[in-house]
């Protein structure tokens, strides 16, 4: 199954997108608007300066270890949970979850992020939610402004229990592994979140449990952006082109997104990767990925998705 996925080089990007926000706010390069809006290259004036500790990042993050996580994820080969080998053979049953969930956790703890499982409990849950949803939350906590907060997320959750789902999410959630393995075991200015989210693929139950117990429970954290990966492993046209959702331009929301956006393309510019990426800007408000639940609640954020218009994989469910 793995075959059919080109991955292309989003990861790395995911990567530098958070460490770039990390160390500046960057002005948007461009200036979307409604539906599709292929971008020129960012203009000299907003270019980033080109920082080797960044490349350096960049360059843990290789195609190999993107395809051994992304089969590991989705039942390719064996993973090790607790020391012992384990065939993932479904995200979507309570067992399987909880065994993904586990796994997860384990490796963001052996790349020097400190991690939590983030689980709540519902006897009577939302419609579509189970009972238990675990999210597992990676957070490396800032030393200039903790209380500001990054986060790149995915959910690690399938369609079915019968799917493999490397593209549905197991693209994204290796895309978040590497980000965390190669940003671990330092300190950032501001708190730097890695999160795994459950249950997308059922209304979004974990990351809308997440975002609300932020918005409620923490009004001290300040979400300076949730960068949502989801579905990245697809690209038989070979033309590099990664979707990234903002809401509407209408939006209050829309500048904020943007500038998250903006980081990213400048990204691309700045580290010569527009000849194998090319970052689309859509502000449609699509509200099908954990990134609505950051929205619906007033926080940035982007969801970044392989070409999903016109290269969209039939078998991503599977
Ligand atoms: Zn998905």
């Amino acid at each position: 199954m793995l075959d059919r996925y080109h991955f292309i080089r989003v990861v790395g990007l995911s990567v530098i997108v958070i460490v770039l926000k990390l160390i500046q706010n960057q002005p948007p390069a461009v200036v979307a608007v409604e539906g599709r809006v292929p971008l020129p290259a960012a203009p000299a004036s907003v270019a980033l300066a080109y920082d080797s500790r960044v490349a350096a990042m960049m360059a843990k993050v290789t195609q190999s270890l993107v395809y051994t996580a992304t089969g590991g994820l989705s039942g390719e080969w064996p993973v090790s949970i607790a020391g012992q080998p384990f065939i993932i053979h479904d995200r979507y049953s309570n067992a399987g979850r909880q065994q993904v969930a586990r796994y997860l956790y384990e490796y963001a703890g052996s790349n020097g992020v400190p991690v939590a499982y983030d689980s709540y409990f519902d006897l009577n849950p939302l419609p579509g939610c189970p009972n238990t949803v675990t999210n597992v939350v990676a957070s490396l906590t800032g030393v200039i402004s903790p209380t500001e907060v990054v986060i790149l997320s995915a959910h690690y959750d399938s369609y079915s229990s019968s799917s493999s789902a490397a593209d549905d999410n197991a693209s994204g959630s290796a895309g978040v592994m590497l980000a965390a393995r190669a940003l671990g075991n330092k300190s950032y200015a501001r708190t730097l979140r890695f999160v795994w989210f459950d249950a997308e693929e059922r209304d979004l139950c974990g990351s809308y449990k997440y975002a609300s117990h932020l918005k409620n429970a923490h009004p001290e954290e300040r979400v300076i952006a949730d960068f949502n990966l989801d579905m990245i492993g697809y690209d038989t046209d070979s033309d590099g082109a990664m979707e990234l959702h903002t809401r509407l331009t209408s939006s209050a929301g829309y500048s904020d997104d943007l500038a998250v956006a903006g980081v990213f393309t400048n990204v691309v510019s700045t580290y010569g990767l527009s000849g194998v990426l090319r970052p689309v800007i859509i502000a449609d408000a699509a509200s099908w990925s954990d990134h609505d639940s950051f929205w619906q609640v007033g926080y940035p954020a982007v969801c970044a998705i392989e070409d999903d218009t016109s290269d969209s994989n039939p078998l991503s469910k599977t």
